[in-house]
């Protein structure tokens, strides 16, 4: 039930969306306190080797001929018994602790979003592909990490998989890599909400749960797919070939793309005969800490309560995604992809005659809103992918006539999320091969490129190395730092640039243990994962280890749960988290956040 919220830079309009949205979150914790206590779950499966949380290294590692930087971080005092700051490091062998490279500790600097300081340890003129870990003499060794050439593709494969493991309606199983990690088919029984304007049954099996509960929500669920299908059609090439071992695993059809399927044809059963899309399906509470199997409540077609029943937003995103997919998946399902077309243009043309009904939950209902008070922006991205897709001279139309006002959201990266997908339908048209008005692309390009310049300049001064501004530490922060990777390589599809590229994998670095917890925020993944996931499938089983590939929220400075309000008041924002059950507003997972992280891995994949 998190929500992304990329919006803190953003104009006071959308600042109070974030308002409404974290309360809206905050609901949830009525559940999260229900939540037994999980007393160090997990904690055996877990490889501990003698590392320091002092020494922050990328878990999964670097590839061999980029940057190589970790960080050694201590509170005033120094990280050295006697106080002074590091001075030399060494690069280990992981198999026999040979020194393969000596380096100098640079000075330190302050980080203020975390209060620490820090140093940074650069090896990056070694170039021998292995398995290594950072030595500081006086402070200790790092977790191991990998050096090579394609270093990224095992956290892409357990990212996409994470996908899978959401899975509604169907047995899920994650094989025998992950062996207890499966449930039988969940959330049988659908039926029409009286809110939706019909009534009777309409079971609209598959899709994804959306996050920690097992709610299936349209507005994310469209920016979450769209965002896949985009990285699909950027790096594509370096996808095809990816077996994810999923049930539909060579099929002739690229795993990425049966995936996303997956909740697309959800998406498609959402919509009405009159061309508008249901809200969401979910019950009318959140159920329980339990087994997706074990939630009977009724799976409820939610919509507005009032005529058209149907709403804005949700049907712009079906006809963004619909228009998408009726590109990518033409060479491999002519027909599906003109179904998914057929839709597409249905919802467009649906928005057109109601071109702002509002969704707010009902009386009655208390899962997740997704509310947004504005849907133009939806019909915005939708208009652009339906013009990519068809060339044709309507939805261009539409696109120029109301573009403009939108150009300002790109000077705020990471600018995109689920409730602002204006950069998606900007960075589409100027991606678009067909006729395109020369004026609206060079704004879209110019405002982008100098923005993600503005991004390079200031990760290069912090002390991470991150994105973040503090204003970025908000419900969902690492689905922030992934927007940023995921700007910044959208920038660089117009300029390539390697600044771009090397920044977005900063940030990437510091989801995956290179940051003030020496933490990586991705189960199962590196030495030192977290490992209490708001995630009921792993919270309400008895394996060790939750779910494996899915990404936690993050720090949240807004601490808009229990755990994280009785954190000290002085607590740094970046360091505002709790690797706890029952912090949904610092440790869920979540669709659209974790498609960011895919998306960013992907631009990684060789
Ligand atoms: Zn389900």
């Amino acid at each position: 039930m998190a929500r992304s919220l990329f919006l803190a830079s953003f104009a006071p309009s959308l600042r109070h969306r974030f308002v409404i949205s974290a309360m809206i979150c905050g609901i949830l914790g009525v559940h999260g306190a229900m939540v037994k206590a999980e007393g160090g779950k997990g904690e055996a499966a877990k490889a501990v080797p003698k590392a320091t949380t002092a020494i922050k290294v990328d878990q999964v590692g670097y590839p061999v001929d980029g940057p190589k930087v970790a960080l050694i971080s201590f509170a005033a005092g120094g990280p050295v018994a006697g106080g002074s700051p590091a001075q030399a490091f060494e690069l280990r062998q992981t198999s026999n602790d040979a020194v393969v490279w000596k380096g100098k500790a640079s000075a330190s600097v302050s980080d203020g979003d975390t209060g620490d300081q820090v140093q940074a340890a650069d090896f990056s003129s070694f170039h021998k592909a292995g398995s290594y870990y950072v030595a500081v003499p006086g402070v200790g060794r790092s977790w191991n990490f990998t050096l090579g050439k394609n270093v990224f593709e095992r956290a892409y494969y357990l990212a996409m998989r994470g996908f899978y493991g959401q899975r509604c309606g169907t047995a899920v199983d994650m094989g025998p890599e992950f062996p207890g990690y499966s449930h039988p088919a969940c959330h049988l029984h659908g039926e029409f909400h009286a809110t939706s304007g019909k009534s009777g049954p309409r079971e609209n099996l598959g899709g994804w749960h959306d996050a920690g509960d097992y709610g299936r929500y349209m507005v994310n669920s469209g920016i979450s797919t769209g965002t896949l299908l985009w990285a699909w059609e950027i790096y594509g090439k370096r996808l095809k070939s990816i077996n994810l071992k999923i049930p539909e695993s060579g099929n002739g059809t690229p795993d990425i793309l049966n995936e996303a399927r997956w909740n697309l044809e959800w998406m498609l059963k959402m919509q009405d005969s009159d061309g508008g899309v249901w809200h969401k399906q979910t019950s009318e509470h959140f159920d329980a800490f339990e087994q997706p199997q074990d939630d009977h409540l009724p799976n409820e077609v939610i919509g507005t309560g009032t005529a058209p029943f149907k709403s804005t937003c949700a049907t712009a995103d079906l006809a963004s995604v619909g228009a998408i997919a009726a590109r990518v998946y033409k060479p491999y399902d002519a027909r599906f992809a003109a179904l998914a077309l057929e839709a597409a243009r249905r919802a467009f043309a649906w928005t057109e005659k109601n071109p702002n009904v509002i969704f707010r939950n009902p009386r009655g209902i208390s899962t997740g809103e997704y509310g947004d008070s504005n849907c133009s922006d939806e019909r915005l991205w939708a208009a652009a992918e339906l013009y990519r897709t068809t060339g044709e001279q309507a939805y261009s139309d539409y696109f120029l006539a109301n573009y403009s006002p939108f150009l300002s959201t790109l000077d705020s990266p990471p600018a995109e999320g689920w409730s602002q997908v204006a950069p998606l339908g900007l960075w589409t048209y100027a991606l678009s091969h067909g006729k395109t008005d020369k004026v609206a692309v060079d704004a879209i390009k110019q405002r982008t490129i100098a923005a993600a310049q503005g991004v390079v300049a200031r990760t290069r001064t912090a002390g991470y190395i991150n994105s973040m501004k503090t204003s970025d530490y908000v419900w969902g922060s690492n689905g922030v730092a992934a927007g940023y990777g995921m700007y910044l390589l959208i920038a660089n599809q117009y300029a390539p640039n390697r600044d771009f590229v090397d920044t977005a994998r900063d940030n990437l670095h510091y989801i995956l243990g290179r940051n003030t917890f020496s933490l990586s925020w991705v189960t199962q993944l590196g030495e030192n994962p977290f490992m209490h996931p708001h995630h009921r499938p792993s919270g309400s089983s008895h394996l060790p280890a939750p779910w494996p590939g899915l990404m936690s929220g993050g720090p949240n400075r807004g601490r808009n749960d229990a755990v994280l309000a009785k954190l000290p008041r002085d607590t740094p924002p970046a360091k505002v988290y709790a690797d706890e059950l029952a912090s949904y507003a610092s440790n869920e997972i979540c669709i659209n956040w974790q498609a960011a992280f895919v998306f960013l891995l992907a631009g990684e994949l060789r």
